[in-house]
């Protein structure tokens, strides 16, 4: 494997300890490790202790100190920062953008905090958030963490049901929402999916108030329960919300992620050990300084967008561009010419995102001049090396894949630029973040397995500040979900993943869609790799299919950059031939597909990851299950065509 960093780090980057150096501290001393990062934010009580692991799993970070994160990501930059942009926010689906700083910013979340209060919203109170990417999203957000209340962002894409099983977990007071979405030029009405889950829910919000974008003609509000935000808002211009100041380890936010119980668990966060790490993440990971733009393409409601559109990058004093819309319109320019226009110098996304972008005319990438971008991060999904090595050579800057999960809520694996950016490798995201001891364990003896060799990762806690403190009202879940598979109290990842003999870590795709082919166990990421090597393919998901001989066999599907090539007579066969032939040659009979289905698309979720399970059932004729994440509809479809065709 080679280095696709094309710059060098620069002597102002360098770092007085190396990464081994720096890693070793943190773990070997974490408290002054942490203690040191604390500094990087502000407390209105410093801690008396850094860290309390007197009742394992269970830790408490920064125990005793008083914080709140909307005074960390506002009001502490109105002294040298109030007129300096804090939220570019961008929609391409209305043809807006309004840039508010941070005094404006101060402003609108004082408003919004007001509104709560009004409603009855105290310090610990929850409120649901089902919002699409418009600034009030990022508004009340702020607003919650400052009167102390717990927000809990629920994705704008989940159906009624799904909001409703998360509206029963966290009993909200309120709920915010907006009349519509936006999506490819069309409005997304979210009204009625508002009223119909608090129908179904046994514990609806007692009141709704709704940002009104003026999409959905037809909107009605229920009496006594619905408001109008901006008739509320229009009531506290002026007003000034004190601070609530809270302990390091109350609650901040809730975050739902899928279980594999198929009910959510409620990932619950703290609020000290959060600031710090989001703000030592922008210094040692992101690189940023305070002034400097960072643009994460994901939605708030993900993990990436509580922390890296939101959190993170106000708390460094760093614009945050919020983005509605896709990476393809109105052109697949559109990133770049936002990069360009508001000098972003760290970008965060995903190399579904990437592939999307790879997929079109190459002459959008160098449309605009991007010089300012100093990093590309992607994350969420395995990072294949064609990707990489594209987008890569195209910006011309270090692309670097990173590893996290929505329980961390930052970064587990990574390279760390602003400590001592080691040379990429492709397909790895690198090495263990400062704070978390990670090992590869065997599944079945949980002893630690040689470099080179596949095992689990996981997590020798306790796990570092900002991860996940509990799952929501229910401490029993958090033991038994993260910290019962071994026989050591260790966290575990759910994914495999292999340390080659430099010590760089290669994630090998969920534990949970393992392949058991013959007694052999196989990644679907690998197979999928090998696939998409073949240059004729644009996107595969590999799933393993029950067979009555060698237990599971693996099964292709793939979509290829130009669906003409199948046009032919016999062109269909010779493909599969051949792609099965590329696996074969790359890793070896055992992993051989048992054959290719081509299809138009991909079932995905609408955060890009492939939904292998819903295909494995359709595979084995079994019913796909929880389609609530699906981004397009067609794409079941033609998965159902393509196995009955073959
Ligand atoms: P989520 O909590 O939805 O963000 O999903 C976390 C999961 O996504 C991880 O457990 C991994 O399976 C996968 N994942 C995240 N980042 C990466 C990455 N850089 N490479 C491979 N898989 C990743």
């Amino acid at each position: 494997m080679k280095a696709a960093f094309s710059k060098t780090t620069e002597a102002e980057d360098t770092h007085a300890m190396n990464y081994e150096e720096f890693h070793r501290w943190s773990i070997d001393d974490p408290e002054g490790f942490w203690g040191e990062q604390a500094q990087l934010i502000h407390w209105n009580k410093p801690p008396q202790k850094v860290r309390d692991y007197s009742n394992p799993p269970f830790c408490k970070w920064f125990v005793g100190g008083e914080t709140n994160l909307c005074y960390n990501a506002v009001d502490r930059h109105l002294a040298d920062r109030a007129d300096q942009n804090a939220l570019i926010y961008i929609s391409t689906e209305t043809d807006e953008t309004v840039v508010y700083s941070y005094a404006e910013l101060y402003r609108e979340v004082n408003r919004f905090a007001a509104v709560l209060q009004s409603l009855g919203v105290g310090k610990g109170d929850r409120v649901i958030i089902y919002m699409p990417m418009i600034a009030e999203a990022l508004f009340s957000i702020l607003a919650c963490a400052r009167i102390g209340a717990i927000h809990s962002v629920v994705f704008g894409g989940f159906a009624a049901y799904n909001l409703a099983v998360r509206i029963d977990d966290a009993k909200p007071k309120v709920m915010v929402t907006s009349d519509a979405g936006m999506r490819g030029g069309k409005a997304v009405p979210y009204k009625h999916l508002v009223d119909e889950s608090c129908n179904l829910a046994k514990f609806p919000p007692e009141k709704v108030v709704i940002c009104n974008r003026g999409l959905d003609k037809g909107l009605t509000l229920v009496e006594g329960r619905d408001l109008d935000y901006a008739t509320l808002r229009a009531q506290h211009m002026d007003a000034e919300v004190p601070v609530v100041w809270l302990e390091s380890n109350e609650p901040s936010y809730i975050l739902y992620t899928s279980g594999t119980t198929g009910i959510p668990k409620g990932v619950q966060r703290d609020v000290g050990g959060y600031a710090v790490a989001l703000a030592s993440t922008m210094k040692h990971l992101y690189h940023i300084n305070p002034g400097e733009t960072m643009f994460a393409t994901s939605d708030i409601g993900w993990v990436v967008g509580h922390s890296y559109i939101v959190y993170a990058p106000l708390i460094n004093g760093s614009p945050t561009i919020f983005y509605e819309g896709l990476p393809i319109r109105p052109d697949p320019g559109i990133w770049w010419k936002i990069v360009n226009e508001y000098q972003v110098r760290t970008m965060f996304s995903s190399p579904t995102a990437v592939r999307v972008l790879k997929s079109q005319d190459q002459k959008y990438m160098t449309e605009h001049d991007v010089s300012c971008l100093r990093y590309l991060f992607l994350a969420g999904e395995p990072l294949d090396e064609p990707t990489s090595r594209w987008i890569s050579d195209a910006l011309k800057i270090p692309v670097i894949d990173h590893y996290w999960q929505t329980e961390t809520g930052w970064p587990m694996l990574s390279y760390l630029p602003g400590v001592d950016l080691k040379p990429n490798r492709f397909g790895s995201p690198g090495f263990p973040v400062y704070g978390y001891n990670i090992r590869v364990i065997d599944e079945g003896t949980g002893a630690e397995v040689p470099r080179g060799e596949k095992g689990v990762l996981v997590v020798e806690p306790p796990l570092p500040p900002g991860c996940l403190s509990t799952v929501w009202g229910d401490d029993k879940r958090f033991v038994q979900s993260y910290f019962s598979s071994f026989k050591d109290l260790l966290y575990t990842s759910s994914d495999w993943a292999v340390r080659d003999e430099d010590g760089y870590f290669f994630i090998l795709g969920r534990t949970d869609d393992v392949i058991n082919v013959a007694g052999h166990r196989l990644g679907t990421r690998e197979i999928e790799e090998a696939i998409q090597s073949h240059s004729a393919v644009a996107e595969v998901a590999v799933i393993g299919v029950a067979d009555k001989v060698k237990g599971q066999v693996p099964v292709g599907f793939c979509r290829l950059k130009d669906p003409s090539q199948l046009d032919a007579a016999g062109a269909t066969e010779k493909m599969e031939k051949e792609i099965i032939a590329k696996v074969q040659e790359l890793l070896g009979a055992v992993a051989k597909p048992h054959n290719i289905h081509f299809v138009s698309a991909l079932p995905k979720t609408r955060s890009g990851k492939l939904l292998r399970r819903s295909i494995q059932a359709l595979a084995e004729g079994r019913d796909p299950g929880d389609l609530s994440t699906l981004d397009d509809p067609n794409s079941l479809e033609e998965v159902r065509r393509a196995i009955g065709q073959h």
